[in-house]
């Protein structure tokens, strides 16, 4: 069932099927490939009646370190299909256009997507989870940390404001978020948890046990009870304006990517992993 070559592994057992990011090497940064495997992925286990509980794991020492956006296979730019939007191919298109289409698409349109899987999620968090990975762990309904897990969004210093899933402000308090934005800081998965932005933190070698006994306890509830008290959670937070500060923030976004490429190198203010890497360690 899983091949050690492949971007995404996905395994059953007892009711549980975990989807592991297979790119340790690269601290499992999210191409597009991956994307659409993690797309089908979560289709296969909302599809399968043996599965109960979905949990997203990363494999290696880090859970991700968001998007891809300097290995050889990055692969934003390329055409690739659509599963969350209408939007049509972004490959060819010019100026902000390309930008706005391929976002909605593979990042904005597929969080939202995932956090709509009719089944209980559990993110499996340790090591880094950073921008584009908030982003999966934020559209899962439980998170369980590792003690050695951390938390940062430090897009602002590509000169936009966050990334394009923006919960910040409901994953946390309005004050906390700001100060998060602000800085780009590393969130410690205790501090998460004071947050309320974790349900677990556990240590680092009881990881994976700890989030497998939790999956297991939800899988004995009634399937269709548990989409239902997922569904109306959900509804609580759209009404509480959820997606409304996306759409909203999802513009802002796009000023800011339009203004970067307009006054600087490129849409994310010339950084580059060796810069943003660099101004993580100052
Ligand atoms: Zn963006």
């Amino acid at each position: 069932m899983t091949e050690s070559s492949a971007l995404v592994l996905y395994d059953v057992a007892d009711g549980v099927a975990t989807v592991t990011l297979n790119r340790p090497a690269v601290r499992n940064a999210q191409n597009v490939a991956m994307t659409f495997a993690i797309d089908a992925a979560f289709m296969r286990a909302a599809a399968d009646a043996a599965v109960h509980v979905v949990v997203l794991a990363g494999a290696g020492d880090h859970f991700s370190a968001g998007h891809d956006i300097g290995t050889p296979e990055r692969d934003i730019h390329l055409p690739f299909g659509r599963a969350a939007t209408m939007f049509w191919d972004h490959s060819d298109k010019p100026g902000a256009e390309a930008m706005y289409v391929r976002e909605a698409e593979a990042y904005l349109g597929m969080c939202r997507r995932w956090r709509e899987l009719p089944k209980p999620t559990i993110a499996q968090v340790q090591g880094a989870c950073v921008a584009g990975a908030l982003m999966l762990a934020w559209a899962c309904d439980l998170i369980v940390a590792a003690d050695d897990a951390f938390f940062a969004d430090p897009v602002l210093r590509m000169g936009v404001p966050g990334v394009e899933y923006f919960a910040h402000p409901f994953e946390m308090s309005p004050r906390i978020a700001k100060e998060f934005l602000f800085l780009g800081d590393r969130m410690s998965a205790q501090r998460a948890y004071e947050v309320g932005m974790v349900n677990r933190v556990v240590p680092r070698e009881a990881l994976e046990r700890e989030t497998r006994a939790l999956a297991s306890r939800i899988a004995k509830q009634p399937r269709f009870a548990l989409a239902l008290a997922k569904r109306a959670v959900n509804q609580a937070e759209d009404r509480m304006g959820l997606r409304d500060t996306m759409d909203a923030a999802y513009a802002l976004h796009h000023l800011a990517h339009a203004h970067n490429a307009l006054t600087s190198d490129d849409h994310l203010r010339g950084q580059d992993v060796r810069s943003m890497k660099k101004a993580a360690e100052e």
